[in-house]
């Protein structure tokens, strides 16, 4: 730490009036600790599993266990973790004014797409703004060519793989900010606050986080995931989805025969993908704009399926992209025949943006904080779906913060330990805002 950040933890510190009670150097070192905390997590391998376990991958089991131990050292109340592996504590309200309950989550899995066993962490301190080598015999380069926001954290320290497993940050970093914001406020209890809960959930990366999310125990009126990417990152709007399987009934002669009789299911399959605007697909869409995926096609001449995703950020263009479906539907049943074609759609999640509107005040209560703290706040639309937006749709509304990290879901993942103190400080200073309005 260098001296200039002590400046601005010190001042940081006269903002929460604790200057007489702690000193720069007991803020840095409970910052310093989210470090730790970040490379102890990681160790635990947390790979999320598309099959459809109840409770859970064990690995996210045993680092639930841990961090229950942990929150009771720490002395926060109501620690509990289910059979389906969700920990919840709560640290109470410790003045008389009314504060709203403030909630904090993050998850304790990690992609199913790259491997998450023996994580190796490499650490870079000083980093000097040069390629990153990840590992040497397969020649696994983290480039500034290919990641130039590396060059945003010259002289910082990085935390990155070793170029054989995904890091982890996503979102054990939120896990261990998180923590050591607890820790600090625990440690501090002449820091006023209202009352605080915070939960850590199990399956998220496999879109389950919020299916057994108890919000009644939770016990928040609202809350943030802190489960987002660079510093900065504040995000309150994401897609709103659905999914549809698209059946396509053929009709199978001897191809000898076959003249004015066969019905091939492949070609309807592929006549029916071609009515779709070329230029609405993912690979051709960005910021605000929507699109139709097509998933999963397979098929004989009997029978095929399509399977697509739907996706826009506007819920009456998502009704309309619904409905445009249902007529190609209906259009080339026209031409082929009553039957020919069924289409089933469903919902899967919406924008939370409509449930954040009504409570914008957490929205803009983060974005102060972090100016507040010296971030620069990076306010864009998630185009994909969080555990937030369900939660938001479920009564608890809940945007989402950046936890530090870069290039989740892969071997490129790396966070450098600023931002995550920086994570830790815009909590404090969320709560601490709220402790103030
Ligand atoms: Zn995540």
């Amino acid at each position: 730490m260098r001296l200039d950040q002590k400046k601005v933890y010190c001042r940081y510190i006269e903002n929460l009036s604790l200057c007489a009670l702690s000193t720069a150097k007991g803020m840095e070192l409970s910052m310093k600790r989210v470090t730790e905390r970040f490379l102890k997590y990681i160790k635990f391998d947390t790979m999320s599993s598309e099959e459809d376990t109840v409770p859970t991958t064990q690995g996210q089991i045993e680092l639930a266990k841990v961090l229950v131990e942990e929150l009771k050292i720490m002395n926060m109340k109501n620690i509990s973790l289910d059979e389906n592996g969700y920990v919840m504590a709560n640290l109470p309200a410790n003045t008389d004014k009314v504060i709203p309950a403030l909630g904090f989550i993050a998850h304790l899995d990690t992609s199913p797409d790259m491997s998450g066993l023996v994580v190796n962490p490499q650490i870079i301190e000083d980093y000097n703004g040069l390629d990153i080598q990840l590992h040497k015999e397969n020649n696994i380069v983290l480039s500034t060519k290919d990641f130039p926001e590396l060059l945003n954290y010259k002289g910082k320290t990085l935390i990155t793989t070793d170029g054989t497993t995904l890091l982890g940050a996503d979102d054990k970093a939120g896990i261990a900010e998180i923590m050591t914001a607890m820790d600090y406020l625990t440690n501090h209890p002449e820091i006023l606050h209202g009352k605080i809960c915070i939960a850590f959930t199990p399956n998220e990366e496999v879109g389950r986080g919020a299916n057994y999310f108890d919000i009644e125990q939770f016990g928040a009126d609202f809350a943030y995931t802190i489960d987002g990417g660079p510093i900065g990152e504040l995000e309150y709007e994401n897609f709103n989805a659905a999914g549809a399987k698209v059946s396509i009934q053929g009709r199978n002669i001897h191809p000898g025969s076959a003249k004015g009789k066969m019905v091939n299911a492949i070609l309807l399959a592929q006549e029916y993908a071609n009515q779709f605007p070329k230029d609405e697909t993912p690979a051709e869409t960005e910021g605000y704009e929507g699109f139709y995926h097509l998933t999963n096609i397979h098929g004989e001449v009997e029978k095929a399926e399509l399977r697509y995703i739907i996706r826009d950020f506007d819920s009456t263009s998502f009704e309309e992209r619904k409905e445009r479906m249902l007529k190609i539907t209906g259009r080339l049943n026209e031409k082929y025949g009553h039957d020919t074609f069924t289409i089933e759609i469903k919902d899967q999640y919406f924008n939370m943006r409509e449930k954040i509107e009504p409570v914008k005040h957490i929205v803009d209560t983060a974005e102060r904080a972090m100016k507040a703290v010296g971030v620069v706040p990076d306010i864009r639309p998630i185009r994909g779906g969080t555990d937030g937006a369900r939660l938001s749709y479920m009564g608890l509304p809940t945007p989402n913060i950046f936890t530090g990290g870069h290039n989740f879901h892969g071997k490129y993942e790396f966070i450098p330990t600023y931002a995550m103190e920086k994570s830790v400080e815009v909590i404090l200073k969320i709560i601490d805002m709220y402790s103030k309005a």
